[in-house]
Order: structure tokens, then sequence, then C-alpha cells
């Protein structure tokens, strides 16, 4: 599902800065997000692709529903930053 299809669905009109809450209907998670990408983050992890694989970098919120996917995408984007621990 696009981001901003997922967006629409859950978030509906939500034009403020935040913080944001999960609209999932059957969310357990009663806190906040402060920001869009962390509540999509935790959309798609908990809701959509439980078991996904989610980038480690502080200021990247993709995640991976495949550690491959996750290892290619740490090579092509985070090569300079990301600790490398292959051995
Ligand atoms: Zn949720
Ligand atoms: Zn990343």
């Amino acid at each position: 599902m696009d981001p901003d299809e997922i967006m629409q669905l859950i978030v509906p009109r939500l034009n403020h800065s935040g913080p944001f809450k999960c609209q999932w209907k059957d969310c357990q998670y009663s806190g906040h997000f402060s920001r869009k990408a962390v509540l999509l983050r935790h959309i798609e992890a908990m809701h959509i692709n439980p078991g996904a694989y989610d980038c480690p970098e502080p200021n990247c919120f993709r995640s991976f529903n495949r550690k491959d996917n996750l290892m290619a995408h740490s090579r092509n984007v985070h090569r300079d930053g990301g600790q490398v621990s292959a051995s």
C-alpha cells in the first residue's frame, strides 16, 4: 500500500503538526507520535507488516519485510554513515 494512502486512511484531515495518535482500529498503543513519519512506521510495523525489519538509522523511517531488502537499502542509502558488522 502506498504510504500516502495509508495516511489518508489512518489520519484523516490531520493538518496540524502533532502529536499524532494511531487511529488503527484495534491498536493497543495509547501513546503519541511526534512526527507523521514515526506514526507511519508504527502503522507499517505493527499493523500492516508485523515482523518487518526497521532501518536502524535514527533519521530513516523505512522498514522492509525481508532482511535482505533492509541490508540492500542500508548498503545503498547509508553506506557512508552506517556501521558495518559483516564478518
Ligand atoms: Zn497503532
Ligand atoms: Zn534507512
